[in-house]
């Protein structure tokens, strides 16, 4: 059986990043950039002053302290007026443009003002107090590099540079498609014998939350033709999800019509817990990847494959969650044969972290998903790991 590695390198070996396009900067919060973008001019374009209070020639202080004559001043948005003379002091705001021949800003706490003087209570040493030309961003430097998604500070930064219209690599298309006679969406009543599509409304939120457009072709009933037909309702998408019919069971369907006409299955089953039956092929060329069907699984398999495939498209930098190692605030069984991501509760525990087991951990139960921030990977050492020890967690939910 693959590993979980080789099947999300078979994966993305199937995928492409999408093409750019350009968005307005505030539509552009949470894309990802598809082109270094690099600064045109300095930030702050001139040296300016970091408080308010005087600009100065410190020599005029050589005494520790001393009295000058106020030349002018210079209120938010002016531009300095000139040189000044030997023994003046020009009153500036705070960002305000340093006037020429001034070495350092005096703040307004170390004077006193009155009738067109200053008093300077204490001397600044040559440079205090300015924030100097470009101190941010150089012109010509590069900005921001591709493939990073863009949160707040870029789109600050983004603005300060005068950039209107950002690249943006597209977002993929991901069609979904649950499968299960058992399983009834909202459009169904829920008789006796159905459960509700809980898959339906994990993966439409894990496809849009990973940055790409949900494409929801509902639930196909356990027949080759339904899931034909809903396949190629598909043709339009970048990629295909299912979620169950991939196990052994008589009705399971999905790894069939993979394996149909043009269809080709890539693999199926990978060396994980939970979620081992996962397939992966090509639907018309399309790839598809075949989540299994417990809820648990389902989510899983997605972050594990899913959405770095999601994230290749979009040409993202990382495609995989963030890891940290945490301490184990309880002992946890051990797991076999396979790598355990177990639904885990990590917490701030001094200067480190620890994780807990979030609940009961059968692939069914998603209750214990929804208790969960992190998954704790549990290595397949056949034996029960012991409180304290350290164990890798992927972090899916970082706003605990
Ligand atoms: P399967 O692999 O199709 O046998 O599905 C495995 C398990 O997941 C079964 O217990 C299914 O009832 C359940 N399941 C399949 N699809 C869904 C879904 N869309 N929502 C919730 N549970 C599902
Ligand atoms: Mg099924």
């Amino acid at each position: 059986m693959i590993s979980i590695e080789q099947a999300r390198k078979a994966i993305l070996n199937k995928i492409k990043p999408l093409p750019s396009e350009k968005l307005f900067l505030d539509q552009s919060l949470g894309r990802y950039l598809a082109q270094d973008v690099y600064s045109e001019r300095n930030i702050p374009p001139w040296d300016n002053s970091a408080m308010d209070g005087f600009a100065v020639h410190t020599e005029d202080l050589a005494a520790g302290e001393g009295r000058l004559g106020i030349a002018y001043e210079i209120p938010a948005g002016a531009l300095p007026q000139g040189p000044f003379e030997k023994g003046t002091a020009v009153k500036i705001m705070t960002g305000a443009p340093v006037p020429p021949g001034a070495d350092a800003v005096v703040k307004r706490e170390d004077t006193d003002e009155r009738e067109g003087e200053v008093i300077v209570r204490k001397t600044p040493a040559p440079g205090e107090n300015i924030r100097a030309s470009g101190e941010d961003l150089r012109a010509g430097e590069l900005v921001l590099q591709a493939g990073i998604r863009l949160a707040p500070a870029q789109l600050g930064l983004l603005a300060s540079i005068r950039q209107v219209m950002v690249p943006c690599s597209q977002r993929p298309v991901v069609a979904i498609i649950a499968t299960g006679d058992e399983v009834a969406d909202f459009d169904e009543e829920l008789t006796e014998n159905k459960i509700s599509s809980s898959n339906s409304y994990t993966l439409k939120a894990l496809v849009e939350e990973a940055g790409a457009i949900p494409l929801y072709l509902g639930v196909a009933r356990d027949t080759r033709e339904d899931l034909a037909d809903k396949f190629s309702r598909a043709s339009r998408a970048d990629l295909i999800l299912t979620s169950g019919g991939v196990s052994m069971g008589d009705y399971d369907i999905v790894r069939e019509v993979m394996t149909e006409g043009g269809n080709v299955m890539e693999f199926w089953k990978v060396n994980i817990k939970p979620g081992r039956p996962l397939a992966f092929g090509t639907i018309s060329g399309i790839p598809a990847i075949g989540l299994p069907g417990n809820p648990l699984s389902t989510m899983t398999s997605f972050y594990q494959f899913a959405r770095p495939a999601i994230l290749k498209f979009l040409g993202a930098r990382e495609l995989l969650l963030p890891r940290l190692k945490a301490g184990l605030s309880c002992p946890v069984k051990g797991s076999t044969d396979r790598p355990h991501y177990m639904s885990g509760i990590l917490t701030r525990d001094g200067e480190g972290f620890s994780v807990s087991p979030a609940g009961p951990q059968g692939s069914g139960i998603l209750s214990t998903l929804s208790r969960a921030n992190c998954y704790m990977i549990i290595p397949p050492e056949g034996k029960p790991l012991e409180k304290g020890r350290l164990v890798e967690c992927e972090i899916f939910n970082p706003a605990w």
